[in-house]
């Protein structure tokens, strides 16, 4: 579905991404890495965010920047739901609005479909009220209704329970999980947290100084490679693993 080939993103002098090639088909993966890895950069140029990179980016096989922008915007639009580590809701707007406005503008609204989105994600109680006065679980299943509303093939995550305690958090990894296997959709998550990750992941791509260290499943990854992936103790990760 979607292939980087030698990508590399300079900011200045700083090298954010370092001739990385990735390709993604299906299935759950995280992108791990130590803060200032390179991971939410790799997700704005895959989200089509950033266009300033060498190398080049394929969605079904067609290189996006030979793209028109029209052609461009109805592929990214047709193919990606996104959800953010700050939400990026509409705060004095209710749920329900949230769902809803962004797939009016593209196209006819399925109300059923928001309907029993609202309920599996158990927000019916809360669907009438403005976005600002829930707690920061139910913004984060908003994002995830919001994201499905769009019919997306892939949804790209930026870190989506890093603002959120581990019991809001685990509800959030339970659902994409749910997503993945029900409806089919792919799921590519930013993650810091190693021990989430694996719990969850069917494929770990680990990203350290802009660079791809490991690719491959959670089995495999040895304590060696979080270290390397992290840069620094691997103690306290394992440890969280064995917990
Ligand atoms: P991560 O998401 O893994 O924490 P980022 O992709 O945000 O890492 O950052 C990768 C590198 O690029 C870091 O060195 C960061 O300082 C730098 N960087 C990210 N965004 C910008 C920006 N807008 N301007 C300058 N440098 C940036
Ligand atoms: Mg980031």
């Amino acid at each position: 579905m979607f292939t980087l080939r030698n990508i590399t993103k300079k900011y200045g002098k700083n090298i954010a991404l370092d001739n990385v090639s990735l390709s993604i088909s299906s299935g759950m993966n995280f992108i791990i890495g130590a803060s200032g890895s390179g991971k939410s950069t790799l997700l704005k140029i895959m989200s089509g965010f950033d266009d300033d990179y060498s190398g080049e980016v394929h969605l079904y096989g067609k290189n996006i920047k030979e793209l028109k922008s029209k052609e461009k915007s109805f592929l990214y639009n047709n193919t990606f739901g996104f959800i953010w580590q700050n939400f990026n809701l509409l705060e004095d707007c209710t749920v329900l609005d949230n769902i809803l406005l962004p797939v009016q503008l593209k196209s006819t609204v399925d109300r059923k479909q928001a309907e029993k989105l609202v309920c599996d994600l158990k927000l019916k109680n809360v669907v009438n009220k403005q976005v600002k006065y829930l707690s920061g679980g139910q913004k984060q299943r908003v994002g995830i209704a919001r994201a499905i509303m769009q019919k997306p093939k892939m949804i790209l995550c930026d870190e989506p329970i890093a603002s959120l305690d581990p019991k809001a958090s685990k509800v959030i990894m339970d659902q994409l999980k749910e997503i993945n296997q029900t409806k089919g959709i792919t799921c590519l998550v930013n993650l810091h947290q190693v021990d989430v990750a694996i719990k969850y992941s069917e494929r770990i791509i680990g990203v350290s100084g802009g660079k791809i260290v490991y690719d491959g499943p959670a089995e495999h990854l040895t304590k060696e490679i979080i270290q390397q992936i992290y840069q620094s103790s691997a103690n306290d990760l394992i440890m969280d693993l064995q917990r």
